[in-house]
């Protein structure tokens, strides 16, 4: 029996979900059909539950709902937990499971794929919204030499510091406050480059050999890669592979299989570029 999948979210249009999923299904004979749900505004939890009774076995969940989804699980993963966010909901006949694979989506396209090893770094985190909380505790798992959060709004970086202390000690301020520090991994987990908005960092923070990663994704540089080249960054790459993984993760969670990831980022890319 084919088991039925989807992606929730306002707008949902957009979203690759359901062409990544249908190539995972492909690859590895899951018999399993996913698709793009629009949720209205106020009105997640009855398109979730209308999803349930329809038979549906689980959802991603996007913009802007991850909160939601949150709340609406009535089991968490402990990353989901500690993220204080869900994108995967699983349903069984009692329960809404929710987890979260964003960090272990964005750590696995730093290392695995980008060959970009964590452990000892010094990684800046720029933004202070649900991506940035949602990768906080994953990257803290990779043992890196310090985090640092840096935010437009300085008090929201500070609060999440103070939630993430017992894992270690992390730096939060404003972007001026990196002044003077340098950084061998900085991502972008603000959504100025959405806008199309380059963020006021200061000279001199990209070390010798640095990644600049932005996690949103689209045709062209974003502002944020176009500056990071600027300041000489050694290497550069968008948000593409996170999106990807996170959803191999999610198809991991659900099938019990990790799907092959490389071909379909592949595929995507060329998509994307056309
Ligand atoms: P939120 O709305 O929760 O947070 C937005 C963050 O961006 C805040 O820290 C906000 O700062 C900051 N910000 C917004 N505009 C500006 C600006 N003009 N200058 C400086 N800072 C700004 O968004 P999310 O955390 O959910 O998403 C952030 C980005 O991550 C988006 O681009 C999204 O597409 C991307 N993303 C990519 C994923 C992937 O798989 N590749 C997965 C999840 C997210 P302040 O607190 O001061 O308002």
């Amino acid at each position: 029996m084919t088991d039925h999948y989807c992606v929730l979210g306002n707008p949902v249009a957009h979203s690759r979900s359901p062409a990544i999923h249908a190539q995972f299904a492909a690859q590895s004979g899951q018999d399993v059909v996913y698709e793009a749900l629009l949720a209205p505004l106020e009105g997640f939890a009855d398109t979730v539950h209308g999803f349930i009774a329809a038979g549906g076995k689980g959802a991603n969940v996007t913009v802007p709902f991850k909160e939601e989804a949150f709340r609406l699980s009535n089991r968490l993963s402990a990353r989901a937990e500690r993220a204080g966010a869900v994108n995967t909901l699983t349903f069984t006949a009692d329960e809404i499971a929710g987890d979260n694979t964003d960090g272990a989506g964005l750590v696995r396209d730093i290392e695995a794929n980008l060959g970009f090893p964590l452990a000892g770094k010094r990684i800046l985190l720029l933004g202070a919204g649900g991506a940035a909380r949602g990768v906080i505790a994953p990257l803290l798992a990779c043992k890196p030499a310090g985090l640092t959060i840096a935010n437009r709004s300085a008090d929201k970086a500070q609060a999440l510091a103070e939630q993430f202390s017992d894992i270690a000690a992390v730096d939060a301020g404003n972007f001026a406050k990196t002044a003077g520090s340098r950084f061998d991994v900085i991502i972008n987990a603000t959504s100025a480059s959405l806008a199309g908005e380059a963020l006021p960092l200061p000279a001199g923070i990209f070390a010798p050999g640095s990644l600049a990663y932005d996690m949103m994704y689209g045709k062209g540089e974003t502002p944020f890669l176009a500056l990071a080249r600027a300041q000489g960054a050694a290497h550069l790459a968008d948000g593409l592979g996170m999106l990807v993984e996170q959803a191999a993760e999610a198809f991991l969670v659900w099938r019990g299989v990790r799907p092959d990831s490389r071909p379909v980022l592949a595929a995507l890319r060329t998509q994307l570029a056309a």
